[in-house]
């Protein structure tokens, strides 16, 4: 029987990835998009309260539940810059304010970082996956990719920072990779890959 299990975003993107990485034995299945605070003061944190927040909306609304709660991840993630203290982090989504857009918030990454040269624009990507269970956490799995921030956008692909966010090891932005290529080296795919090995080993 493959494992279960149940993707808490409201994200379409970050489910698709999800579900194209998973492999065999695991069937990554996406839930009802749910309002949920981001009050934390980590990845961690926020990564959790969503999971749980989910699984709390979930509760009791599906039968087939009933004989064993359904295992419940969510992640949370966000861009880390040296030169500004570890801005925006947990506040990638909203650096530019609420409801800002991602070039808006590109647009004010690179204002703040305007002056600073190419080798002190160090960042990485953090992401945080959190895995529950019937409300409780069961494990997070943490991991992240070093970069630098260029001075201007280059690519088409991806979301977010990605456009700006540049790898040294692969002479291109994370908006130059094709999805895949972005998969194997991003925050993201190595948390999901993180947690996929353990529940190998452990269920
Ligand atoms: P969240 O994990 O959905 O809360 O995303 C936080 C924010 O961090 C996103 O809205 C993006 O601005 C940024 N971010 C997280 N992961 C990536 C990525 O892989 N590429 C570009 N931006 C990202």
């Amino acid at each position: 029987m493959p494992v279960e299990l149940f993707c808490a975003t409201g994200n379409k993107g970050k489910l698709i990835e999800f579900q194209q990485a998973s492999g065999a034995n695991v069937v990554i299945r996406g839930l009802p998009s749910v309002d949920c605070a981001e009050v934390g003061c980590s990845f961690e944190d926020n990564a959790v309260a969503k999971a749980i927040c989910y699984a709390e909306s979930l509760r009791g609304k599906l039968d087939r539940f009933s004989e064993q709660a359904p295992l419940v991840f969510a992640d949370d993630s966000g861009l880390e810059v040296d030169a500004l203290n570890g801005a925006p982090g947990i506040h990638s989504a909203r650096f530019a304010g609420s409801g800002a857009d991602d070039a808006a918030n590109n647009r004010l990454l690179l204002e703040k970082l305007h002056g600073v040269p190419l080798p002190r624009r160090t960042a990485r990507f953090v992401c945080c996956i959190a895995l529950t269970r019937a409300g409780s956490l069961i494990k997070t799995f943490q991991a992240d990719v070093k970069g630098m921030i260029l001075d201007q956008a280059r690519g088409e692909a991806g979301f977010g920072y990605d456009p700006l966010f540049y790898l040294p090891i692969l002479e291109a932005t994370f908006a130059e990779l094709p999805p895949g290529k972005k998969w194997l080296y991003s925050h993201r795919g190595q948390a999901f890959r993180k947690m996929l090995d353990w529940l190998r080993e452990s269920l």
